[in-house]
């Protein structure tokens, strides 16, 4: 079967679903959020653009979905207000696999779209959200039509397909961490953009923050609840591709096994994902 087809988060609000399950991928986008925030800004105020067209490359299906969104237009209506400058309109682009559960996203709109008139007023936006199914290694989109692409925990993704052989051998996944080396040969090399900022931070596994007042030592205080939420985010990120090669029933049993390592792992040493964060300009 085709990656594209099988890459997807656990759809829906359930226990085991990626909207209950992305609290790490939440976390950093409230660390990126300043670099967020800042280019969004600058990038608005230095074009004036009528119509603001923002795109969000792996929107995935949960709460982070609109969080981005919300934080991309509260950064330009407070901009605007400053400024003193109507606000633009805005259409946004929500794009992931057409594997996404898009239909979940969908049934928030009107809420999203009733929270921002009673915020901001009747004279905001319009603002008009979109799904957008395909992948981005793909053309999405027609040239220069797009101020503003936004991805986060998105790009590590690759997109070759799954290789069938024995089923351990040929399990695959499609996924790559680089080193910021590699990232800024990789944008120097494409040729398009300057690298405009770069900030690197790492997050704990399990989610939680080192800046949280109860959590200032950065000691993940119990190692199984740790081991369980990150199983439980592995999870929702990881069953449909796991459970597509190797069948449902392995399911439980795989990510229970997983929580003890983790835990174990846990007792020993720290763990941490590191993150970048980065704001590309087009040349
Ligand atoms: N940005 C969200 C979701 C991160 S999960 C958050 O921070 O919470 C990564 C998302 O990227 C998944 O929903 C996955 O389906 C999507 N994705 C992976 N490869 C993709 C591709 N080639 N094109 C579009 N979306 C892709």
């Amino acid at each position: 079967m085709e990656v594209q087809q099988v890459l997807h988060m656990n759809w829906g609000n359930g226990e085991t679903s990626y909207a209950t399950n992305s609290k790490l991928q939440e976390l950093v986008i409230n660390k990126a959020k300043p670099v967020v925030i800042g280019s969004i800004s600058d990038l608005y105020t230095t074009n004036l653009p009528r119509c603001l067209r923002v795109a969000d490359l792996g929107c995935s299906s949960g709460p982070n979905t609109l969080l981005v969104i919300s934080e991309i237009i509260d950064a330009i209506d407070e901009t605007c207000h400053q400024l003193k400058l109507t606000t633009p309109e805005f259409q946004v682009f929500l794009n992931d696999l057409p594997s996404n559960d898009f239909n979940t996203i969908f049934k928030t709109l009107p809420a999203f779209y009733d929270q921002l008139k009673k915020e901001k007023g009747d004279k905001f936006g319009p603002c008009s959200i979109t799904g957008l199914p395909g992948s981005f290694y793909d053309r999405l989109f027609p040239t220069s039509t797009i101020d503003f692409l936004h991805s986060s925990y998105s790009l590590h993704w690759l997109s070759q397909g799954l290789i069938e052989e024995a089923k351990v051998d040929s399990f695959n996944l499609p996924f790559y961490m680089p080193s910021h080396k590699e990232l800024e040969a990789v944008v120097c090399e494409e040729g398009s953009f300057y690298l405009d900022q770069l900030q690197i931070f790492d997050v704990n596994w399990d989610g939680s923050d080192d800046d949280d007042d109860n959590n200032k030592a950065g000691f993940m205080f119990d190692r199984f609840i740790s081991g369980q939420k990150m199983a439980k985010c592995v999870r929702a990120v990881a069953e449909p591709m796991i459970a597509c090669h190797f069948g449902e029933t392995v399911i439980d049993i795989l990510f229970n096994r997983y929580m003890e390592y983790v835990s174990d792992h846990l007792s020993k040493e720290e763990g941490k994902f590191v993150n970048f964060v980065i704001s590309l300009k087009g040349k």
